[in-house]
Order: C-alpha cells, then sequence, then structure tokens
C-alpha cells in the first residue's frame, strides 16, 4: 500500500512516515501543498500510484483542499484523509463537498490513524461505485440524477435523490 502524507510540521509528518513504514506501507512524504499536488498527480511511467492520501488543512504554498481539488479535478479517486486542528463544522462540510473521506482532528493518537487510514484502505479496494441503479423496471443514474420508470423519465426532487447519511 502506498500513502502520500502532506504536512508541513517537521515533527508530525516524520512521526507519520516512520510509524506507517513500521506498519508496512510505502510512505512519501511533501512538506507543502504545492510539492503534495505535484507527487499525487504525477506518476511516473511504471510507477504505482498513491492508495491514500493524508492531507493537513492548514499548509504552506496550497491549502489541504485546495490539493483535494487539484487531485479530484485531475480525476484521481483514491480515499483521503484530513488532518485538521479546526474540529469546525464548516471544515468538514466543505471537505465533504470536495470530496473528502475521513478526519482527525490533531492532536491524535496514532494508534487512531492508523485504525482509519487501514479501513480507508479496505473501503478504496472497492471505491468503484455504480452510478447506475437498477431495481426491477425502475434506473437511477446518480450522475445525471435521473429516473427511469419502465423507461419513462420520472421527475425527483434533489432531496429524494440525496443519499441518506445514517440518520
Ligand atoms: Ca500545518
Amino acid at each position: 500500500m502506498k500513502i502520500l502524507i502532506v504536512e508541513d510540521e517537521p515533527k508530525t509528518g516524520d512521526y507519520l512516515k516512520q510509524g506507517l513504514t513500521e506498519a508496512g506501507m510505502v510512505v512519501d512524504l511533501a512538506r507543502d501543498g504545492w510539492d503534495g499536488l505535484h507527487l499525487a498527480c504525477n506518476i511516473e511511467a511504471g510507477k504505482q500510484a498513491y492508495d491514500l492520501l493524508i492531507l493537513d488543512v492548514m499548509l504552506p504554498g496550497l491549502d489541504g483542499w485546495q490539493v483535494l481539488e487539484g487531485v479530484r479535478r485531475a480525476g484521481m479517486s483514491m480515499p483521503v484523509l484530513f488532518l485538521t486542528a479546526r474540529d469546525q463544522v464548516a471544515d468538514r462540510v466543505k471537505g465533504l463537498e470536495l470530496g473528502a473521506d475521513d478526519y482527525l482532528v490533531k492532536p491524535f493518537a496514532f494508534i487512531e490513524l492508523l485504525a482509519r487510514v487501514r479501513s480507508l484502505l479496505r473501503r478504496g479496494k472497492s471505491s468503484i461505485e455504480p452510478t447506475l441503479l437498477k431495481v426491477a423496471d425502475l434506473e437511477l443514474d446518480l450522475l445525471s440524477r435521473r429516473a427511469l420508470r419502465a423507461g419513462k423519465r420520472i421527475d425527483l426532487t434533489a432531496k429524494e435523490l440525496l443519499p441518506r447519511c445514517g440518520t
């Protein structure tokens, strides 16, 4: 498993890199947002793409959100774990809209980070989610947000099309 950490705090970055390496992962560490985005998106020929990104939010150059936006714009869909010092609802919503997969609020225990990393890597293996759902004569296209019943368009409100959040 190959992981990219983007973290500007030297101690935290080194500590995470060492810990994840000892856990058997291949780890690269970038110290600022530009380097992180460059590493994540520019996979040299023959090199394996990253299975997971760990992004600090507050970074020099590009911040973590901008790195994530760039990565997603480049069409890369690996899971992303954010490290944030600010446990704010607005941050979480922003991250989720941009396609973040999980959060860890600093300070955190390494064992918790490792557990989340492993869980995201497991999920990442089956990350190609179907965008077209079919049940009997009902078809739902999650990308175009269209629903068809027996081949005929039916109108759904945005609310009906939003995935439930476990409540
Ligand atoms: Ca930082």
